[in-house]
């Protein structure tokens, strides 16, 4: 088989990816790994979220605005083409604090960004009283929010479905269950040999695998120092209309649940729910809204973030093997709009190109 670009990883960010090549006019195969992987794109909490985003890096504070302010006609395409439902709703998300201290610092954190971007990063603050004309159900144990009109949130199952669909409306190709274990250059391009045996052959290749780019990366001369973190979260049954907007604590999801969530912990590729993580995110949720104490659980589930050592994305064309692209992150729900529709003019280093420089994978060569 024959390609201009494989993109290796078929979860939010390759197929994002994916769709932007092929729209761009590009024959595009997406080689995807095997079910046991771990896959943040089926487990994740589906934000969109600017919030806090970008203190240490004012570029990436932008380029996840960027994304937020292109989700509305991302979505609205996906759906025209798919006919599925992104349940994408933004109007604002809520970060909840139980202490002034904590609402102090996460204010100051805001502030620091907004010095760097001015009107593009937009946000209030909402002392008790404020906060729960604007999200009623809100307990007397929070102390006051951060309210940011650009967040929001997606089904994050419907993306990733849309995402498919729309790859192999678009005339790409999807190889399922074939985890790519070799890859080298040959004629100018790139030969992918995957665990079957079967062979791809393409011109270039964005390796955009998750956690999987620890293994692969090195081979395309990548650092990929990536690390897994885990979320667990939870859902219950679905209740009538309780949140008006997400928060970092819970979001009630189009179809009534709420989900809970999610922790961060440290405990290398473990995807299980302990009763630890699961009570803390139950009392926090309560505490944040007493009605959940009504509330069933129906679910819950462990799944990895891709976290690189600084938080940043990753965008690197290989020094070593040019033509090959390395893109990670970890809000690959926020960020799904910009690798649709401006990612792909960088990678064919078009004259519109986003200036992606400071998320280099360089960046931890030393
Ligand atoms: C608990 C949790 C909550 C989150 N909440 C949010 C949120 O609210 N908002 C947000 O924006 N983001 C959120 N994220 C992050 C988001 O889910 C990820 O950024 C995104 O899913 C990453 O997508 P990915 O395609 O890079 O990785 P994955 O979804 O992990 O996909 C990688 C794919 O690569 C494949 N693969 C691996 N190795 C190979 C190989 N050798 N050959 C071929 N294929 C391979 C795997 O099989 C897999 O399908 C959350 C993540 C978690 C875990």
């Amino acid at each position: 088989m024959e390609a201009d670009f494989a993109v290796i990883g078929g979860g939010l960010v390759g197929l994002s990816v994916a769709l932007g090549l092929l729209n761009a006019g590009q024959k595009v195969v997406v080689i995807d790994g095997a079910e046991s992987d771990p896959k943040a794109s089926r487990g994740n909490f589906g934000l969109i979220w600017l919030q806090g985003k970008g203190v240490s890096q004012p570029r990436y504070a932008r380029w996840s605005k960027e994304s937020a302010d292109l989700w509305v006609g991302f979505a609205r395409d996906l759906s025209d083409i798919t006919g599925v439902d992104l349940g994408l709703r933004q109007e604002g998300g809520l970060d909840l604090h139980f202490s002034d201290d904590s609402l102090e610092f996460a204010i100051s954190e805001n502030e620091a960004i907004q010095a760097k971007l001015g009107a593009d990063y937009p946000f209030e603050v909402l002392g008790p009283d404020a906060l729960r004309s604007e999200e009623p159900e809100v307990g007397p144990k929070v102390a006051g929010a951060v309210l940011h009109p650009g967040d929001g949130h997606a089904d994050p199952l419907a993306l990733l479905t849309a995402l498919a669909k729309a790859v192999s409306l678009k005339g790409g190709q999807i190889l399922a269950g074939a985890p790519v274990v070799g890859v080298a250059p040959r004629d100018g391009g790139f030969s992918l040999t995957c665990e079957d045996g079967s062979q791809v052959r393409t011109a270039r290749v964005v390796l955009a695998a998750g956690l999987g780019a620890i293994k692969l990366g090195p081979s395309l001369g990548f650092c990929a120092p990536l690390k897994p973190e885990r979320g667990q979260v939870l859902i219950t049954e679905k209740m009538p209309p309780l949140l008006r907007r997400p928060s970092l604590i819970a979001r009630q999801v189009h179809a009534g649940g709420i989900q809970i969530g999610a922790t961060n912990e440290d405990v290398g590729m473990s995807r299980s729910v302990t009763f630890e993580g699961v009570a803390k995110l139950a009392a926090d949720a309560v505490d944040a809204y007493p009605a959940l104490a009504r509330a069933q659980l129906l679910r819950a589930w462990g799944a990895l973030r891709v976290m690189s050592p600084d938080g940043l994305p990753i965008y690197q064309e290989s020094d070593e093997f040019p033509g090959a692209f390395m893109v990670s992150c970890h809000s690959g729900v926020t960020l799904a709009a910009v690798h649709a529709m401006r990612l792909p003019s960088w990678i064919l280093k078009q004259a519109d190109a986003p200036d992606l420089g400071v998320f280099g994978d360089d960046r931890f060569a030393a």
